[in-house]
């Protein structure tokens, strides 16, 4: 019984190619600096995933120096739902 649990394991990792991760560096290059009221200059932000929405990906983005947040931004995937194609 654990041997089976292996195998299903294993081929449900195989049915699941990889993915590579969609424009992951792209998005760290953006918005690199954002200007922080709290700060009062453009400061260095952390991107932080808040919510996943059916039509995109919302972040939000903080200063590195203080962790007030300097903005916010809804990311479209191109299709999402490419996967499900065959
Ligand atoms: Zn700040």
């Amino acid at each position: 019984m654990k041997n089976l649990m292996e195998e299903l394991k294993k081929s449900a990792y195989y049915k699941r190619p990889k993915q590579p991760k969609p424009s992951q560096q792209f998005e760290e290059l953006e918005a690199s600096s954002l200007f922080c009221v709290k700060c009062k200059e453009a400061v260095p932000v952390r991107k932080k995933l808040l919510l996943v929405l059916p039509e995109g990906e919302k972040f939000e983005y903080l200063c590195t120096q203080c962790g007030n947040s300097v903005g916010s931004k809804t990311s479209k995937e191109e299709s999402p739902m490419h996967f499900v194609i065959k």
